[in-house]
């Protein structure tokens, strides 16, 4: 599936963030061993020691809700984190990769899903604390991401990445026209990636696609 899949993406130019959550150490180094080298958690324990045991040209990124308190165990090393829905976790990534001396990839989480709350920003408010989080010296806002509903209603689903992409343009020509490094929109997952694609995807996350089912 891993070839099939990467060879899809490439022609498209598209980034996998191989999502490894709950999966054994054992499989991600099988998949890093055919040439993967992004993937994705969303728990901070099993990040930090996936990290320490796996080899350390692996790019992790976080794509789950991120509690404030944990951020410094994942400082020294995270690539990525896709889920950041407010001021105050920018705030503390800033400070935590100001102490390790390094720079952290962000992407801003929108919320995008019609039904429930699926955690995200929401967009108004974003507008708000966009020039401080800006203005974080150690944080490389590298675009955009968001969830959709988990539903087998294609127009919904449809509808919200299109409600994503009119984020990111209005983001892009707004607030960071001519800064080349706001460029990704993180959309897609196992079930919806192609239409992810379809509608201006440029980085999809994709788990049980490639290590099968979770428990
Ligand atoms: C688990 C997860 C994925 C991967 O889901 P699959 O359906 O297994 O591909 C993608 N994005 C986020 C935010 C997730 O939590």
């Amino acid at each position: 599936m891993y070839e099939k899949l990467k060879s899809q993406l490439v022609t498209h130019n598209i980034t996998l963030v191989a999502v490894s959550k709950t999966k054994p150490t054992s499989e991600i180094q099988k998949l890093y061993d055919k040439g993967q080298r992004i993937f994705g958690e969303n728990r901070v324990q099993e990040v930090v020691e996936k990290h320490d045991s796996l080899p350390k040209d692996i790019q992790w990124h976080v794509i789950g809700q991120l509690q404030k308190n944990k951020v410094k165990y994942i400082a020294p090393f995270i690539s990525c984190i896709q889920s950041v829905d407010s001021l105050a976790l920018a705030k503390i990534i800033q400070k935590e990769a100001d102490k390790n001396d390094r720079n952290i990839d962000i992407l801003l989480q929108i919320k995008i899903a019609e039904e429930e709350s699926k955690s995200g920003y929401d967009y108004d408010q974003l507008l708000k604390d966009l020039v401080d989080i800006k203005a974080f010296a150690n944080i490389n806002i590298k675009g955009v991401m968001g969830i959709g509903t988990f539903t087998s209603d294609e127009t919904k689903t449809k509808r919200e990445f299109d409600k994503l992409m009119h984020y990111f343009d209005n983001l892009k020509s707004n607030h960071f026209s001519g800064i080349d490094d706001f460029k990704e929109i993180s959309m897609g997952m196992s079930g919806d990636y192609l239409m992810a694609i379809e509608h201006g995807s440029t980085m999809v996350r994709i788990g049980s696609l490639l290590f099968g089912k979770r428990n």
